[in-house]
């Protein structure tokens, strides 16, 4: 990636006051997510940021943890940053592995704003009715439930710590406290055939879910899962069975009334995630607690930066006289929101980013952003992309959008290859 300033911030210093300002320009986060980087154990495919620390160790550090993100939830809520907030998501790690810190943590979030949607990320084995009824008074309207797959056999390959039963009785739980339900499932794992990821569909869908992410297993270089593949200790089905699995998760949740609004994420009609949407759709969002991401344009950062709480803009990372525009994205690297890796984008870059991700969804490139991004791309270079996607049948244009096919999900990153090469 071309002009991209990498910049990694050790210590925060405040500015007294910033030589710029763009004033109304300044778009406040949309959306809001706080990482939990606890679990009970670790599963043997994850290089997620979680810790799975023993019984009083892992309190101290759960309350520790919690005291930090509270003190964080306060600088920026009580800066008026989160007023214009819609959508929060505490993920992990495995947030409900919190228990009362979880509802305390969410009772402090609604203090400072009201969104129209509010997920907790729940691993069944955590999880129990007593939380559910408190998340849910608390103001939580959507659980995710990390269910994975409902097979025994494949639980145990991929070092999952639950039940399918412990499963079944936590989306149950979560249906009777009203939680709008979502669930993800993995295809791809050890000794998964396409059988059994069809019945652990077929049981799902019986219980009425609201929604399924359908994940590919990733074997990540050093998780104790790629080293047992390396050894020939265990198989791990190839990417022909992992598409086959997603065709036939198209085929199943669709025909069950399901649709198909991303390349991995189905939901019943007004169901969809809005808070990932916000990611895919470019809005500014804020990322919160060790690890946590979060994205703005270059005006709304340094306008914060003038409010003193945006910390990834220390004097030290600050975009100063030459970065004026483009995007800045950042990730939290400690547990006190004092270290970030903080990246900037150029316009042209962030644009070509967001064309990237709309092909995650069904919707496509539509023209409104076309026409945006004509403005910062050469409008030759940008149709020749737009043809290219089309002549190797990774995309389609319907007259309004170009919208990613089948064999585009399926060879993604060439679909994204060819629009981030816009990038510069
Ligand atoms: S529950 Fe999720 S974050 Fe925790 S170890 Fe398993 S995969 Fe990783």
């Amino acid at each position: 990636m071309q002009n991209k300033l990498r910049v990694l911030v050790t210590r925060v210093e405040y500015p007294q006051s910033v030589p710029w300002s763009w004033g109304s320009l300044f778009v406040k986060p949309r959306a809001l997510y706080l990482h939990i980087p606890f679990c009970k154990a670790k599963c043997l495919y994850c290089d997620f940021d979680s810790r799975a620390l023993g019984g009083c160790e892992l309190d101290a550090a759960m309350d520790r943890y919690c005291t930090a993100l509270a003190s964080q939830i306060d600088t920026y809520g009580a800066a008026g940053e989160l007023d214009e907030v819609e959508t929060v998501y505490i993920g992990g790690g495995t947030p409900s592995l919190l228990g009362a810190r979880l509802v305390s943590l969410v009772e402090r979030v609604r203090g400072y704003c009201d969104p129209v949607e509010f997920t907790c990320e729940a691993n069944p084995e955590s999880f129990t009715l007593e939380l559910a009824q408190a998340l849910r008074e608390a103001g939580v309207t959507r659980i995710s439930l990390g269910v994975q797959t409902l097979d025994a056999g494949e639980l145990k390959a991929i070092g999952r710590i639950h039940s399918a039963e412990q499963a079944m009785l936590a989306i149950a739980q979560v249906k009777a406290v009203g939680f709008s339900t979502s669930c993800d499932v993995m295809c791809g794992l050890p000794g998964q055939t396409l059988e059994s990821f069809g019945r652990t569909l077929e049981t799902l869908m019986t219980l009425r879910l609201d929604h399924i992410s359908v994940y590919p297993l990733q074997l990540e270089e050093g998780t104790p899962l790629a080293r047992l593949e390396e050894q020939g200790r265990i198989a791990v089905p190839d990417e022909d069975f992992q598409a086959a699995c997603m065709d036939l998760a198209v085929e199943m949740l669709t025909g069950a009334g399901f649709e198909r609004y991303e390349v991995a994420s189905y939901a019943q009609p007004g169901q969809r995630c809005r808070h990932n949407i916000a990611y895919w759709t470019g809005k500014p969002y804020l990322g919160l607690g060790r690890s946590a991401a979060g994205m703005f344009d270059i005006p709304s950062a340094a306008e914060m930066c003038n409010l003193g709480t945006y910390p990834f803009y220390t004097s030290g990372a600050n975009p100063s006289s030459a970065l004026h525009e483009g995007r800045v994205r950042y990730r939290q690297l400690d547990d006190e929101g004092v270290q970030f890796d903080t990246e900037h984008l150029t316009p042209r870059e962030a644009m070509a980013e967001d064309l990237m991700l709309a092909c995650r969804m069904t919707d496509g490139i539509g023209i409104d952003l076309l026409k945006r991004a004509a403005a910062l791309i050469p409008e030759l270079e940008l149709r020749a992309a737009c043809e290219a996607a089309v002549r190797s049948g990774l995309a389609t244009w319907d007259g309004r959008a170009l919208v990613p096919s089948h064999l585009g999900w399926l060879e993604g990153n060439e679909l994204f290859g060819l629009l981030w090469a816009l990038a510069c």
